[in-house]
């Protein structure tokens, strides 16, 4: 069952993988943004396993609300807000059960969504985290959603941004994955990961 230990060891597994991808993403972000993408996440996420040593909260919703609100408070630029969010939208929508089933994964996929558009303005094909939360928010499963996000992900390769710091680039962004998208997708792999 997918209970609070199980959320938790999930967001370990994600603050692992965005760790060892740190540098990748640098890379990405450098190409079209500050550079920073990589370093945030990986400080972020650190702060969260941090979090989750000291105490892990009894619920899943607890957890991902553990997760919100230390992203919101330690990771500074765009994302960090942006991911703090979709977790925050993600706690509120799984409320207080005490296992995730998989109709409350799908729902907690579709409010962080809603809590990234509703913060960031961005539309799919703007070149940003939504290319990758979109599609994943739309199908049923875990797996499927980190495949739907890596396949978002890649599809923001020939875009021109319209949000966000790549968005000053015009043109020259192109060629390019977008960081957030790559992250998420990270992100959502691990999850789903963890949770097979
Ligand atoms: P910053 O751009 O402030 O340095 P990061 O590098 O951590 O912050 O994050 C950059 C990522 O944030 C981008 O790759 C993009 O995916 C995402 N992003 C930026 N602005 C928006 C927005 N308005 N809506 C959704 N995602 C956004
Ligand atoms: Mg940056
Ligand atoms: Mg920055």
């Amino acid at each position: 069952g997918c209970d609070a230990r199980a959320v938790a060891a999930a967001v370990r597994a994600a603050a692992a993988v965005v760790t060892a991808h740190r540098d990748e993403l640098v890379r990405l972000d450098q190409a079209i943004g500050d550079g920073d993408h990589g370093e945030n996440l990986k400080r972020g996420f650190g702060f969260v396993v941090q979090a989750l040593d000291e105490s892990t909260p009894d619920t899943p919703g607890a957890v991902l609300k553990l997760v919100a609100t230390t992203l919101i408070s330690k990771v500074g630029g765009a994302a960090g807000p942006l991911y703090g969010t979709a977790f925050l939208r993600a706690a509120t929508a799984v409320g207080d059960a005490t296992e995730l089933t998989p109709e409350l994964v799908a729902k907690a996929l579709r409010a962080a969504l809603e809590g990234v558009v509703a913060r960031g303005k961005a539309e799919v094909g703007d070149k940003t985290m939504v290319d990758a939360l979109a599609p994943a928010a739309e199908v049923g499963s875990l797996a499927a959603a980190a495949t739907a996000a890596e396949r978002g992900a890649e599809s923001t390769i020939p875009l021109v941004a319209r949000k966000g710091r790549a968005s000053y680039l015009g043109e020259r962004a192109i060629g390019h994955q977008d960081p957030g998208a790559r992250s998420t997708a990270l992100v959502l792999r691990a999850f789903a990961e963890a949770a097979s």
